[in-house]
Protein backbone atom coordinates (compact mmCIF):
# COMPACT_ATOMS: atom_id res chain seq x y z
CA UNK A 1 0.00 0.00 0.00
CA UNK A 2 1.03 3.64 -0.58
CA UNK A 3 2.09 5.26 2.74
CA UNK A 4 0.70 8.80 4.01
CA UNK A 5 3.92 11.08 3.09
CA UNK A 6 3.78 9.13 -0.62
CA UNK A 7 -0.06 9.91 -1.13
CA UNK A 8 0.30 13.70 -0.09
CA UNK A 9 3.85 14.14 -2.20
CA UNK A 10 1.60 12.79 -5.32
CA UNK A 11 -1.48 14.64 -4.65
CA UNK A 12 1.01 18.09 -4.21
CA UNK A 13 2.34 16.80 -7.60
CA UNK A 14 -0.87 16.56 -8.97
CA UNK A 15 -2.50 19.75 -8.38
CA UNK A 16 0.96 21.93 -8.35
CA UNK A 17 -0.74 23.77 -11.61
CA UNK A 18 -4.23 23.76 -10.71
CA UNK A 19 -4.40 25.42 -7.38
CA UNK A 20 -6.98 23.23 -5.61
CA UNK A 21 -7.24 20.49 -3.02
CA UNK A 22 -9.15 17.32 -3.87
CA UNK A 23 -10.36 14.48 -0.89
CA UNK A 24 -7.31 12.27 -0.31
CA UNK A 25 -10.02 9.01 -0.89
CA UNK A 26 -11.02 10.44 -4.59
CA UNK A 27 -7.16 10.47 -5.32
CA UNK A 28 -5.51 7.48 -3.37
CA UNK A 29 -8.44 4.89 -3.66
CA UNK A 30 -7.79 1.10 -4.22
CA UNK A 31 -4.45 1.30 -5.74
CA UNK A 32 -2.02 -1.45 -4.08
CA UNK A 33 1.05 -1.33 -6.57
CA UNK A 34 3.68 0.63 -5.43
CA UNK A 35 6.62 0.13 -8.01
CA UNK A 36 6.11 1.23 -11.40
CA UNK A 37 3.64 2.83 -13.43
CA UNK A 38 0.22 1.49 -12.12
CA UNK A 39 0.50 3.45 -9.00
CA UNK A 40 -0.18 6.21 -11.66
CA UNK A 41 -2.98 4.92 -13.12
CA UNK A 42 -6.60 6.21 -12.73
CA UNK A 43 -6.89 6.43 -8.69
CA UNK A 44 -4.38 8.82 -8.43
CA UNK A 45 -4.12 10.29 -11.80
CA UNK A 46 -5.05 14.01 -12.37
CA UNK A 47 -4.96 16.45 -15.56
CA UNK A 48 -1.40 17.19 -14.72
CA UNK A 49 -0.02 13.91 -13.76
CA UNK A 50 -1.81 11.42 -16.38
CA UNK A 51 0.92 11.75 -18.83
CA UNK A 52 2.89 9.75 -16.51
CA UNK A 53 0.74 6.96 -17.62
CA UNK A 54 1.94 7.16 -20.96
CA UNK A 55 6.16 6.63 -20.21
CA UNK A 56 6.60 3.28 -20.99
CA UNK A 57 10.17 3.13 -18.70
CA UNK A 58 9.94 2.18 -15.05
CA UNK A 59 8.96 4.58 -12.48
CA UNK A 60 9.84 4.31 -9.17
CA UNK A 61 9.07 6.04 -5.84
CA UNK A 62 11.17 6.96 -2.69
CA UNK A 63 13.80 5.07 -4.82
CA UNK A 64 16.75 5.97 -1.84
CA UNK A 65 19.42 8.03 -4.14
CA UNK A 66 22.67 6.58 -2.36
CA UNK A 67 22.08 3.17 -4.52
CA UNK A 68 23.11 5.85 -7.31
CA UNK A 69 26.08 7.13 -6.20
CA UNK A 70 29.48 6.27 -5.64
CA UNK A 71 30.01 7.99 -2.10
CA UNK A 72 27.26 5.85 -1.08
CA UNK A 73 25.08 8.71 0.55
CA UNK A 74 21.69 10.40 -0.69
CA UNK A 75 17.89 10.12 0.85
CA UNK A 76 15.13 9.16 -1.46
CA UNK A 77 13.94 10.73 -4.95
CA UNK A 78 10.06 11.53 -4.51
CA UNK A 79 10.07 9.77 -8.80
CA UNK A 80 13.12 7.63 -10.19
CA UNK A 81 12.43 7.57 -14.07
CA UNK A 82 14.54 5.10 -15.98
CA UNK A 83 12.89 5.99 -19.66
CA UNK A 84 12.95 3.76 -22.06
CA UNK A 85 13.88 5.98 -25.36
CA UNK A 86 13.94 9.81 -26.46
CA UNK A 87 10.35 9.64 -26.26
CA UNK A 88 9.81 9.06 -22.73
CA UNK A 89 12.03 11.67 -22.00
CA UNK A 90 10.37 14.12 -24.43
CA UNK A 91 7.12 13.58 -22.72
CA UNK A 92 8.84 13.80 -19.16
CA UNK A 93 10.67 17.73 -20.54
CA UNK A 94 7.37 18.36 -22.25
CA UNK A 95 5.20 17.70 -19.24
CA UNK A 96 6.59 18.26 -15.88
CA UNK A 97 5.63 21.57 -15.06
CA UNK A 98 6.95 22.90 -12.01
CA UNK A 99 8.33 19.52 -10.66
CA UNK A 100 12.40 19.78 -10.43
CA UNK A 101 13.79 17.51 -12.80
CA UNK A 102 17.61 16.59 -11.71
CA UNK A 103 19.76 13.73 -14.25
CA UNK A 104 21.33 11.56 -13.19
CA UNK A 105 24.67 9.61 -14.79
CA UNK A 106 26.28 7.49 -12.83
CA UNK A 107 26.18 9.19 -9.91
CA UNK A 108 30.21 9.90 -9.64
CA UNK A 109 30.29 13.35 -9.16
CA UNK A 110 27.69 13.79 -6.69
CA UNK A 111 26.88 14.54 -3.37
CA UNK A 112 22.70 13.45 -2.64
CA UNK A 113 21.84 15.16 0.18
CA UNK A 114 20.15 13.03 3.34
CA UNK A 115 16.39 14.29 2.19
CA UNK A 116 17.04 13.40 -1.11
CA UNK A 117 15.00 14.86 -4.26
CA UNK A 118 11.86 16.65 -4.32
CA UNK A 119 11.21 16.26 -7.69
CA UNK A 120 12.15 13.67 -10.59
CA UNK A 121 15.20 11.92 -10.85
CA UNK A 122 15.83 11.06 -14.25
CA UNK A 123 18.32 7.97 -15.00
CA UNK A 124 19.08 6.88 -18.00
CA UNK A 125 21.47 4.38 -17.09
CA UNK A 126 20.61 1.14 -18.84
CA UNK A 127 19.39 2.57 -22.03
CA UNK A 128 21.28 5.27 -24.12
CA UNK A 129 24.72 2.95 -23.79
CA UNK A 130 25.02 2.13 -27.57
CA UNK A 131 28.58 2.33 -29.28
CA UNK A 132 27.95 2.89 -33.39
CA UNK A 133 30.87 1.52 -35.75
CA UNK A 134 33.64 4.25 -36.30
CA UNK A 135 33.11 5.72 -39.85
CA UNK A 136 37.01 6.56 -41.05
CA UNK A 137 37.56 9.16 -43.31
CA UNK A 138 41.24 10.75 -44.30
CA UNK A 139 41.31 14.59 -42.86
CA UNK A 140 42.89 17.23 -44.80
CA UNK A 141 46.13 16.14 -43.64
CA UNK A 142 46.20 12.55 -44.92
CA UNK A 143 45.88 11.15 -41.39
CA UNK A 144 43.15 8.32 -40.84
CA UNK A 145 40.83 9.40 -38.28
CA UNK A 146 37.01 8.43 -37.88
CA UNK A 147 33.77 9.44 -36.23
CA UNK A 148 31.66 7.09 -33.41
CA UNK A 149 28.53 7.93 -31.96
CA UNK A 150 28.28 6.93 -28.78
CA UNK A 151 25.23 6.71 -26.32
CA UNK A 152 24.69 9.53 -23.32
CA UNK A 153 24.80 6.24 -20.67
CA UNK A 154 27.99 4.81 -21.86
CA UNK A 155 30.25 4.15 -19.07
CA UNK A 156 33.78 5.96 -19.90
CA UNK A 157 36.53 3.25 -19.29
CA UNK A 158 33.87 1.36 -21.34
CA UNK A 159 34.25 3.67 -24.05
CA UNK A 160 37.32 3.93 -23.73
CA UNK A 161 38.90 0.58 -24.07
CA UNK A 162 36.32 -0.42 -26.93
CA UNK A 163 38.25 2.91 -28.92
CA UNK A 164 41.10 0.96 -28.26
CA UNK A 165 39.88 -2.01 -29.79
CA UNK A 166 39.76 -0.21 -33.34
CA UNK A 167 43.28 1.16 -32.34
CA UNK A 168 41.52 4.73 -31.94
CA UNK A 169 43.47 7.78 -29.72
CA UNK A 170 42.75 10.49 -28.20
CA UNK A 171 40.68 9.60 -25.08
CA UNK A 172 42.79 6.93 -23.20
CA UNK A 173 43.94 9.89 -20.74
CA UNK A 174 40.69 9.13 -19.81
CA UNK A 175 40.24 5.92 -19.19
CA UNK A 176 39.48 5.51 -15.08
CA UNK A 177 37.02 8.58 -14.78
CA UNK A 178 34.25 5.87 -13.58
CA UNK A 179 31.22 8.25 -14.76
CA UNK A 180 29.23 8.30 -17.93
CA UNK A 181 29.76 10.08 -20.91
CA UNK A 182 26.98 12.36 -20.38
CA UNK A 183 28.47 13.02 -17.34
CA UNK A 184 31.74 14.17 -18.39
CA UNK A 185 29.92 15.93 -21.28
CA UNK A 186 28.23 18.31 -18.80
CA UNK A 187 31.45 18.75 -16.49
CA UNK A 188 33.73 18.98 -19.60
CA UNK A 189 35.98 15.75 -17.51
CA UNK A 190 39.68 15.01 -17.90
CA UNK A 191 42.89 14.13 -16.93
CA UNK A 192 46.57 14.98 -17.44
CA UNK A 193 45.82 17.34 -20.06
CA UNK A 194 43.01 15.69 -22.13
CA UNK A 195 39.29 16.76 -21.61
CA UNK A 196 36.53 15.57 -22.96
CA UNK A 197 35.75 18.64 -25.20
CA UNK A 198 38.95 17.61 -27.55
CA UNK A 199 37.55 14.94 -29.06
CA UNK A 200 34.21 16.00 -29.11
CA UNK A 201 32.05 17.03 -32.62
CA UNK A 202 28.40 16.93 -32.07
CA UNK A 203 26.09 16.43 -28.94
CA UNK A 204 22.75 15.69 -29.19
CA UNK A 205 20.24 16.26 -26.46
CA UNK A 206 16.36 17.03 -25.53
CA UNK A 207 16.26 20.23 -24.32
CA UNK A 208 14.38 22.03 -21.88
CA UNK A 209 11.56 22.30 -24.29
CA UNK A 210 11.29 18.34 -25.33
CA UNK A 211 12.82 18.87 -28.59
CA UNK A 212 15.27 16.74 -29.62
CA UNK A 213 18.27 19.27 -31.20
CA UNK A 214 22.13 18.61 -32.10
CA UNK A 215 24.86 20.73 -31.19
CA UNK A 216 27.71 21.07 -32.72
CA UNK A 217 31.36 21.42 -30.63
CA UNK A 218 31.34 25.60 -31.84
CA UNK A 219 28.01 26.02 -30.28
CA UNK A 220 29.05 25.09 -27.14
CA UNK A 221 31.79 26.54 -24.71
CA UNK A 222 34.20 24.61 -22.38
CA UNK A 223 36.26 25.65 -18.82
CA UNK A 224 37.63 23.32 -16.60
CA UNK A 225 35.04 20.97 -15.69
CA UNK A 226 32.47 22.59 -17.20
CA UNK A 227 30.41 22.79 -20.44
CA UNK A 228 28.04 25.83 -21.45
CA UNK A 229 25.13 25.17 -23.33
CA UNK A 230 23.40 28.03 -25.41
CA UNK A 231 20.09 27.03 -23.48
CA UNK A 232 19.94 25.92 -19.69
CA UNK A 233 18.40 22.26 -19.20
CA UNK A 234 18.00 19.09 -21.31
CA UNK A 235 19.78 15.67 -21.34
CA UNK A 236 22.07 14.73 -23.51
CA UNK A 237 21.05 11.03 -25.30
CA UNK A 238 24.29 10.95 -27.66
CA UNK A 239 27.49 11.98 -28.86
CA UNK A 240 29.61 11.65 -32.11
CA UNK A 241 33.32 12.02 -31.09
CA UNK A 242 36.46 11.95 -33.60
CA UNK A 243 39.33 10.19 -33.03
CA UNK A 244 42.63 9.63 -34.69
CA UNK A 245 44.15 6.18 -35.73
CA UNK A 246 47.29 5.15 -33.72
CA UNK A 247 49.22 2.38 -32.78
CA UNK A 248 47.12 -0.16 -30.56
CA UNK A 249 50.43 -1.28 -28.41
CA UNK A 250 51.13 2.10 -27.81
CA UNK A 251 47.29 3.03 -26.58
CA UNK A 252 47.33 -0.39 -24.38
CA UNK A 253 50.06 1.18 -22.89
CA UNK A 254 48.68 4.01 -21.53
CA UNK A 255 45.50 2.84 -20.96
CA UNK A 256 47.03 0.25 -18.56
CA UNK A 257 49.43 2.51 -16.90
CA UNK A 258 46.38 5.12 -16.04
CA UNK A 259 44.42 2.58 -14.73
CA UNK A 260 47.96 1.17 -12.63
CA UNK A 261 48.62 5.06 -11.10
CA UNK A 262 44.37 5.46 -10.28
CA UNK A 263 44.64 2.49 -8.10
CA UNK A 264 48.26 3.60 -6.47
CA UNK A 265 46.79 6.92 -5.80
CA UNK A 266 42.83 7.15 -4.86
CA UNK A 267 41.49 5.25 -2.56
CA UNK A 268 39.28 3.28 -4.99
CA UNK A 269 38.54 0.35 -2.41
CA UNK A 270 36.22 2.95 -0.29
CA UNK A 271 33.50 4.80 -2.07
CA UNK A 272 34.14 8.29 -3.04
CA UNK A 273 33.25 10.68 -5.42
CA UNK A 274 36.29 11.87 -6.69
CA UNK A 275 38.12 14.95 -6.48
CA UNK A 276 35.82 17.44 -4.24
CA UNK A 277 37.90 20.51 -4.79
CA UNK A 278 38.66 22.04 -7.93
CA UNK A 279 42.82 22.24 -8.55
CA UNK A 280 42.81 25.91 -8.30
CA UNK A 281 45.35 27.98 -10.92
CA UNK A 282 48.84 26.03 -10.78
CA UNK A 283 48.03 24.45 -7.52
CA UNK A 284 46.38 20.89 -6.36
CA UNK A 285 43.89 21.13 -4.16
CA UNK A 286 44.98 17.43 -2.56
CA UNK A 287 48.65 19.30 -1.57
CA UNK A 288 46.86 22.49 0.54
CA UNK A 289 44.46 19.91 1.61
CA UNK A 290 47.67 18.06 2.86
CA UNK A 291 49.96 20.60 4.29
CA UNK A 292 46.29 22.20 6.40
CA UNK A 293 47.42 18.52 7.98
CA UNK A 294 43.33 17.67 7.47
CA UNK A 295 44.34 14.10 5.72
CA UNK A 296 42.52 11.74 8.17
CA UNK A 297 40.13 13.97 9.30
CA UNK A 298 36.64 12.55 9.98
CA UNK A 299 33.31 13.40 11.33
CA UNK A 300 31.36 9.95 11.61
CA UNK A 301 31.90 7.61 8.78
CA UNK A 302 33.36 10.25 6.65
CA UNK A 303 36.68 11.73 6.19
CA UNK A 304 39.09 12.77 4.01
CA UNK A 305 41.13 10.18 2.84
CA UNK A 306 44.73 9.39 3.77
CA UNK A 307 45.35 7.85 0.25
CA UNK A 308 44.57 11.34 -1.12
CA UNK A 309 43.31 14.55 0.38
CA UNK A 310 41.24 15.88 -1.98
CA UNK A 311 38.80 12.52 -1.96
CA UNK A 312 36.50 12.48 0.71
CA UNK A 313 35.14 8.78 1.56
CA UNK A 314 32.87 6.75 3.51
CA UNK A 315 34.01 4.31 5.57
CA UNK A 316 30.23 2.62 6.31
CA UNK A 317 27.25 4.18 6.91
CA UNK A 318 28.46 7.99 6.42
CA UNK A 319 25.37 10.93 5.86
CA UNK A 320 25.54 13.39 3.58
CA UNK A 321 25.72 16.16 6.27
CA UNK A 322 29.04 14.81 7.44
CA UNK A 323 30.50 14.56 4.09
CA UNK A 324 28.90 18.45 4.09
CA UNK A 325 30.63 19.52 7.18
CA UNK A 326 33.89 18.05 6.55
CA UNK A 327 33.88 19.83 2.56
CA UNK A 328 32.92 23.27 5.01
CA UNK A 329 35.69 22.93 7.42
CA UNK A 330 38.70 21.84 4.37
CA UNK A 331 37.53 24.77 2.88
CA UNK A 332 37.56 27.19 5.52
CA UNK A 333 40.89 25.74 7.34
CA UNK A 334 42.94 26.20 4.19
CA UNK A 335 41.27 29.30 3.41
CA UNK A 336 42.95 30.20 6.93
CA UNK A 337 46.26 28.41 6.03
CA UNK A 338 46.84 29.48 2.91
CA UNK A 339 44.43 32.64 1.88
CA UNK A 340 43.00 30.01 -1.26
CA UNK A 341 39.36 29.63 -1.57
CA UNK A 342 38.57 26.19 -2.72
CA UNK A 343 35.61 25.59 -4.86
CA UNK A 344 33.97 22.08 -5.05
CA UNK A 345 33.90 20.11 -8.20
CA UNK A 346 31.36 17.47 -6.84
CA UNK A 347 28.04 18.73 -7.65
CA UNK A 348 25.16 19.15 -4.26
CA UNK A 349 21.86 18.55 -4.56
CA UNK A 350 18.53 17.63 -2.58
CA UNK A 351 17.03 18.56 0.41
CA UNK A 352 19.31 19.17 3.54
C1 LIG B 1 37.28 7.54 -8.24
C2 LIG B 1 36.90 8.73 -9.08
C3 LIG B 1 37.81 9.29 -9.93
C4 LIG B 1 37.46 10.41 -10.72
N1 LIG B 1 38.38 10.95 -11.55
C5 LIG B 1 38.06 12.01 -12.31
C6 LIG B 1 39.00 12.59 -13.21
O1 LIG B 1 40.13 12.15 -13.34
N2 LIG B 1 38.61 13.65 -13.95
C7 LIG B 1 37.35 14.17 -13.88
O2 LIG B 1 37.04 15.13 -14.59
N3 LIG B 1 36.44 13.64 -13.02
C8 LIG B 1 36.75 12.58 -12.25
N4 LIG B 1 35.81 12.05 -11.40
C9 LIG B 1 34.50 12.68 -11.26
C10 LIG B 1 33.40 12.08 -12.15
O3 LIG B 1 33.65 10.73 -12.46
C11 LIG B 1 33.24 12.85 -13.43
O4 LIG B 1 32.87 14.18 -13.17
C12 LIG B 1 32.21 12.22 -14.36
O5 LIG B 1 32.31 12.82 -15.62
C13 LIG B 1 30.78 12.34 -13.85
O6 LIG B 1 29.98 11.49 -14.64
P1 LIG B 1 28.66 10.82 -14.04
O7 LIG B 1 28.00 10.07 -15.14
O8 LIG B 1 28.95 10.06 -12.83
O9 LIG B 1 27.80 12.11 -13.72
P2 LIG B 1 26.93 12.41 -12.41
O10 LIG B 1 27.80 12.48 -11.23
O11 LIG B 1 25.78 11.46 -12.35
O12 LIG B 1 26.40 13.86 -12.79
C14 LIG B 1 27.29 14.94 -12.95
C15 LIG B 1 26.53 16.11 -13.60
O13 LIG B 1 26.22 15.77 -14.95
C16 LIG B 1 24.81 15.84 -15.17
N5 LIG B 1 24.51 14.78 -16.14
C17 LIG B 1 24.88 13.47 -16.07
N6 LIG B 1 24.49 12.82 -17.18
C18 LIG B 1 23.84 13.73 -17.96
C19 LIG B 1 23.20 13.69 -19.23
N7 LIG B 1 23.12 12.55 -19.95
N8 LIG B 1 22.65 14.83 -19.72
C20 LIG B 1 22.71 15.98 -19.02
N9 LIG B 1 23.28 16.09 -17.81
C21 LIG B 1 23.85 14.98 -17.29
C22 LIG B 1 24.18 15.64 -13.81
O14 LIG B 1 22.90 16.20 -13.74
C23 LIG B 1 25.18 16.39 -12.94
O15 LIG B 1 24.94 17.78 -13.04
C24 LIG B 1 36.15 10.94 -10.62
C25 LIG B 1 35.21 10.35 -9.76
C26 LIG B 1 35.59 9.25 -8.99
C27 LIG B 1 34.57 8.62 -8.09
Amino acid sequence: MLNTPWKTRIIRFAHLHQGQSVPMSKLTGSSRTIMGRTIHKRTLMSPSTNWLNRIKGEIRHDEPMANHTSLRVGGPADLFIVPQDVTDLQLIYKNHGDLPLFILGEGTNLIMNDKGFRGIVISIKNKFKSIESPLFYKNSEGEECAVITVGAATKMSYLVKNLAKYSLTGMENLVGIPGSLGGALIMNAGADGTEICDVLRSVTRVNAEGELETLKKSDLKFSYRKTTFPSQGGIIVSAELELKKGDHATIQNTIDSHLVRRKNKQPLSLPNSGSVFKNPEGEAAGRLIEEAGLKGFSIGDAGVSIKHANFIVNKGAAKASEVIEIIDHVRSTVLKKTGVELETEVIIVGER
